[in-house]
């Protein structure tokens, strides 16, 4: 039967958004591929009312399967019947959000039906023999690999965050398929009791605007002013690894594929070289503003502007500027 599949990962009163970021991929490359684009989602009652919802977002069909025991998740149950509906229903493709959820079904899944599985791809193409090419950093995350399934369902990971949301549609078409399951098998976990924690959200979630530093910017005092630009152009703060590791500012504001990805409107980078680990999380940001007193440095190479110069004499500049221009003093 086909498909491009995503797994709907639901949570608590909506799906989670990086369904809605797999759907962009899904709708750009699913008629390349020839295949219609579905959602499945696992579940213990009728969501019918919610995966209509999802039609808006150009789905060809969105399959709820339903059982008592999938009334919250755990990993082996919920492999199981998507096991059982893979080998039902044969989809190409079958991609995953590389949340903890995700990340624990989607091997799960792979073992059951001995395929092969690409964690945290940054891109899909489509090759010139109509196959999915699945790309992500390799090799000490120093190569973009390219990688093609002989399995099929051809399935990955992404991250939530690496792609846009996708954008609703004018006239939906798509159908809702209930399938109530007669049995399905019996899961090794039982829930005893349900504590929600604190969610800590990241202090780069969402963000429009990101300012981020690298180790160019010399030392930990240069590094907080970058606190002063972001308050004045209601910023973010993100930083390279090797900033982390010194201690100029926690762990959490680290960006690239060991940290977290970001998909502002405005991405400027001050005396960051611009290695791969760090841009393959900042391949959302529209427009990318680097200063660096390499030309060469691969950011530059990259930014949309690139200003050759020292970060730690233009960024107090910078603030001077704006600040002057935000109490009207245009003079400073
Ligand atoms: C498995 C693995 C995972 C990794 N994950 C990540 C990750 O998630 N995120 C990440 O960021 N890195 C990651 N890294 C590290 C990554 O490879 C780079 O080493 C790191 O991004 C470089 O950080 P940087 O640009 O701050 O420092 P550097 O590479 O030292 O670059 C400093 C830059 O500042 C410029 N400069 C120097 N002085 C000035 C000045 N006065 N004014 C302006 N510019 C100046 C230099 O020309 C240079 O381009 C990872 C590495 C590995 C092996």
């Amino acid at each position: 039967m086909g498909g491009f599949w995503i797994y709907g990962q639901w949570q608590e009163e909506d799906f989670h958004p990086v369904v809605y970021e797999l759907l962009s991929v899904a709708r750009r490359l699913a008629p390349r591929l020839g295949e219609r684009v579905t959602v499945v989602v696992l579940g213990a009652e009728d969501r019918r009312e919610q995966a209509e919802t999802l039609l808006a977002y150009g789905v060809d069909e969105v399959l709820c399967l339903v059982h008592p025991e999938l009334s919250y998740f755990r990993d082996d149950v919920y492999a199981a019947v998507l096991a059982e509906a893979v080998r039902e229903r044969t989809p190409a493709v079958f991609l995953f959000g590389a949340t903890a959820e995700g990340q624990a079904l989607a091997p799960r899944l792979a073992g059951l039906l001995e395929l092969g599985l690409t964690a945290h791809c940054t891109d899909f193409e489509v090759d010139e023999e109509g196959r999915l090419v699945q790309i992500r950093p390799s090799f000490g995350e120093n190569v973009m690999a390219r990688i093609v399934s002989r399995t099929r369902p051809q399935m990955a990971t992404v991250r939530p965050g690496v792609f846009p949301r996708a954008e609703p549609v004018a006239e939906p078409r798509g159908l809702v398929e209930e399938v109530k399951l007669s049995a399905v098998p019996r899961s090794a976990i039982r829930r005893k009791a349900r504590r929600r924690l604190p969610r800590k959200e990241s202090p780069l979630s969402g963000a429009r605007v990101v300012v981020a530093g690298g180790r160019g910017l010399q030392n930990r005092e240069n590094f907080a002013r970058l606190f002063e630009l972001a308050e004045l152009l209601g910023a973010a703060v993100g930083a390279t690894r090797p900033v982390c590791h010194l201690g100029w500012i926690s762990e959490d504001h680290m960006i690239g594929v060991s940290g977290e990805t970001v998909s502002p409107k405005l991405y400027l980078g001050f005396g960051i070289s611009g290695a791969l680990q760090h841009t393959v999380g900042i391949e959302g940001a529209e427009v990318v503003v680097a200063v660096n007193t390499d030309p060469e440095a691969p950011l530059m190479k990259r930014a949309d502007i690139a200003v050759v110069g020292d970060a730690t004499r233009i960024l107090p500049l910078l603030i001077r500027r704006i600040r002057g221009i935000k109490e009207g003093n245009h003079g400073t």
